[in-house]
């Protein structure tokens, strides 16, 4: 995969509160917390279900963040410009994939979609659904709509997930979180029981279907017009789609239980699900293009 050079980023998707010149500077603050903290995407499910329906305002969603947290976009607006900058720096595909993550599904629900951002934080992060270290992993907040990132996740991801990674796979990263978001705006959030887990509950269902959304995006990446009517991404191969595959694999419930917990897997803890279904739910989405292909809701047959 890579970034149409001439398209134009539009670093508005996103909230700098790194502070100045920390281009992935907070390495090594990887909180890992009580030996597993890194459960991959979204942790905040829990809180995501939590924190519940309302927080829609712009207001709502500024007092999402702490007096600690400036938000600076001086240098990413400095930097990242092109497409062609995607293709040389994490922060700036970031942008350009939150970006055409969000003129997909505007595309596809219209007025339903309210576009929301990304704030890159680093070591750790005050919300309306609580504190967060970067140990969580990225996740999505309800409360305040936004998605929430320390970059040297994808880092993690390689290092201690194992996973092949690249553009893509950090692209299906983040177009999982944005599921997370239109969930919320479709009020699926409202059919899961706050603290459930198991290989049917509603958690586990509702991250497959976040995967699912995951992969309609990406079958329409290349042809989703930005805002010039071009698309933002070109060339998702083969290679990438295995990798997307690869690094869903690694963020299973079982593969983290077996590999980075206990040693044992216990589907009864499971709020992701396993590596297959995750797998699964991913392509589901692709192949068919079309995010009603994905109602985990509806199926005895997760996988
Ligand atoms: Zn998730």
């Amino acid at each position: 995969m890579r970034y149409r050079e001439s398209g134009s980023l539009d670093a508005s998707g996103v909230r700098d509160t790194r502070g100045r010149g920390g281009l992935r500077g907070g390495r090594g603050v990887a909180v890992g917390g009580g030996g597993l903290g890194l459960v991959g995407l979204v942790v905040v499910v829990l809180l995501q279900v939590l924190g519940g329906g309302d927080g829609g305002s712009p207001a709502g969603a500024f007092s999402g963040l702490g007096q600690d947290q400036t938000v600076d976009n001086s240098t990413l607006e400095e930097n990242c410009r092109t497409g062609a900058d995607a293709n040389e720096s994490v922060e700036c595909a970031v942008v350009a994939d939150v970006e055409s993550i969000q003129d997909y599904w505007s595309g596809l629900l219209g007025e339903r979609y309210a576009r929301t951002e990304t704030v890159f934080f680093t070591g750790s992060v005050q919300t309306s659904c609580g504190g967060a270290t970067s140990g969580s992993g990225p996740f999505y907040c309800p409360a305040d709509q936004l998605v929430y990132i320390d970059l040297t996740f994808f880092d993690q991801l390689r290092e201690q997930f194992g996973a092949q990674g690249g553009l893509f796979v950090d692209a299906y990263v983040l177009a999982h979180e944005y599921g997370h978001h239109v969930q919320n705006l479709l009020g699926t959030n409202a059919r899961v029981t706050p603290g459930e887990s198991g290989p049917t509950s509603g958690s586990v269902r509702l991250e497959l279907q976040a995967d699912c959304f995951a992969g309609a995006w990406a079958h329409h990446a290349e042809t989703v017009p930005d805002e010039s009517g071009e698309p933002l991404i070109a060339d998702i191969t083969d290679d990438d789609i295995d990798r997307a595959l690869d690094a869903a694999a690694r963020i299973g419930d079982d593969y983290i239980q077996e590999n980075l917990g206990s040693g044992t897997v216990d589907q009864e803890a499971f709020t992701h699900g396993s590596s297959e279904q995750r797998q699964r739910w991913f392509r589901a989405g692709y192949d068919s293009g079309d995010p009603s292909a994905c109602d985990t809701f509806a199926t005895d047959d997760l996988g």
